[in-house]
């Protein structure tokens, strides 16, 4: 792929913020502990599925387009025999559902081979991909797997020295979880964009994009994988490197806000405790007369009963989610299509006729969900809707693994709060400071990028059309 398009933001981007695990450890059924992995991290992508594992002499992978229990079943795990895997799961974009895309990318060398999951962006594909020459990579997650190949089929590096090689010319969101046929590698890019966590089982390892994903397993969690840190783990255990300079901690706030699962463990603190806090300091920056604090579910129910506790206002389901609604490859009828959030949400007039509520959500991106819902409220008979959202307004585009690289898709990115309430015919608006969002989870300013909410960037950005000035942080 040229140059020009590996640098197109719209290129396909099949890093995005997924779900990354490995397993390593003796006489283990790797693929299966994998397969359960991926299903705690089925919520970070839903569009494919993929393991690879190793016998020792081989890597077989075996991924697909569908949800983790779509993929695979006891027919296929009992096809991946193994004690080494890595698994993914892929989120879910517009436009580039297509099984190419899907991961574990896996490369054959001479006597060895390896098997990259990714998540995240790279922000310097166009340039790694001319220093590497004519090469057969149509994404980054391909073209990182690439450069660690070349580095130890014309290197000669074995693959902890390949990836300590390589990995400084990697810019952008990367959490990796790489294999050859004997060795399990977790790496978090300097700036720690994407969380990564070391678990531990009786006789073997686990990475995994969250701890939720060692729960399922009964794996003890060991820490989280600092940014900067590449884990190697083989027969020897675990043992740790720094490829890289120090460019401080820059995990995704909104990994707190929405992305994360309630009940992982992020910087130390439980993500739902942290949604509950910021539902109680929206309501003490913004208190309100009401009847109902109405949760938008799930995301927006921890925030919802923080809100309630401190404002008073009594918490009450007005809305049910469908908890069976997956990926449909049925195409909706067009009178559906229009009030698509059906398909998933429904409102219960017999709770919220002649209410005020005030409806609670983590964070409108570009608004047309929230549009069908606020007049869903209304329609069930609420007499006013205050939505309170426990996030700022999501104004920029994320180039690390959140597919929002397209400005002009976002509702807030050119309206004043205003302006957005009255697109979505809504009371009042509220939400939630940044520093509040930031004081809710714990960790200081500088442990985060906040770069969708407040703009600066902690890296050169690929999309500077001189339209918007992207400050660079650091
Ligand atoms: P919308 O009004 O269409 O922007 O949708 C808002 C809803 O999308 C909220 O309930 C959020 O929880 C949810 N949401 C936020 N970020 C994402 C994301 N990156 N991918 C999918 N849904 C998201």
């Amino acid at each position: 792929m040229s140059e020009q398009l590996l640098n197109d933001p719209t290129l396909d981007r099949p890093g995005e913020a997924c779900g990354v695990f490995g397993v390593i450890g003796p006489d283990m059924d790797a693929a299966r502990l994998a397969y359960f992995g991926l299903f705690a991290l089925q919520h970070r992508g839903q569009e494919s599925a993929g393991i690879a594992v190793s016998d020792s002499d081989n890597i077989t992978v075996y991924k697909d387009l569908g949800l983790v229990a779509q993929v695979f079943d006891e027919r296929v795990l009992a096809g991946l025999p193994g004690d080494l895997a890595i698994g993914h799961t892929r989120y879910s974009t517009t436009g580039s559902n297509r099984w190419e895309n899907s991961q574990p990318v896996f490369r054959h060398l001479m006597t060895n081979g390896i098997a990259l999951a990714h998540n995240g962006n790279l922000t310097n594909t166009g340039d790694l991909a001319s220093s590497l020459g004519p090469i057969a990579a149509t994404t980054d997650s391909e073209l990182m797997t690439e450069a660690i190949s070349l580095a130890m089929t014309e290197g000669g590096s074995n693959l902890e020295d390949a990836l300590a090689e390589v990995l400084p010319t990697f810019e952008g969101a990367f959490t990796l979880a790489v294999m050859d046929t004997s060795t399990l590698v977790g790496v978090r890019d300097p700036h720690g964009f994407r969380p990564l966590c070391l678990g531990s089982l009786d006789r073997g390892w686990v990475i995994a994009s969250e701890s939720a994903a060692l729960d399922i397993l009964g794996a003890e969690f060991v820490r989280q994988i600092a940014p900067g840190e590449m884990v190697i783990i083989d027969e020897n255990g675990p043992r740790s490197r720094f490829p890289f300079a120090d460019h401080g901690s820059h995990l995704c706030l909104f990994e707190f806000v929405y992305f994360a699962r309630p009940d992982s463990n992020l910087l130390g603190q439980t993500v739902h405790s942290t949604r509950q806090e910021m539902g109680r300091m929206l309501a003490r920056q913004s208190p309100i007369d009401a009847d109902i604090t109405v949760p938008v579910p799930e995301s927006g129910i921890p925030a919802a009963q923080g809100f309630a506790e401190v404002s008073g206002v009594p918490y009450t389901d007005g809305l049910v989610k469908n908890r069976y609604v997956g990926r449909t490859f049925i195409e909706p009828a067009q009178a559906m299509r229009d009030r698509g959030v059906r398909m998933k949400l429904n409102a219960m007039p017999g709770i919220i006729r002649g209410k005020r509520v005030v409806l609670v959500d983590d964070s409108i991106v570009r608004g047309s969900t929230t549009k069908q819902l606020v007049s869903l409220v209304r329609e069930a008979g609420a007499t006013e809707v205050h939505l309170r959202i426990s996030s700022p307004p999501y104004r920029w585009p994320c180039f690390y693994g959140m597919d929002t690289g397209d400005r002009s898709t976002l509702l807030a990115a050119e309206r004043t709060v205003d302006e957005i309430a009255s697109h979505l015919d809504v009371d009042s608006l509220i939400h939630l400071d940044l520093d509040n969002l930031i004081s809710a989870t714990g960790a200081g300013e500088d442990s985060f990028c906040t770069a969708c909410l407040s703009g600066n960037y902690p890296t050169d950005v690929p999309l500077d059309d001189g339209k918007f000035l992207l400050e660079r942080t650091s």
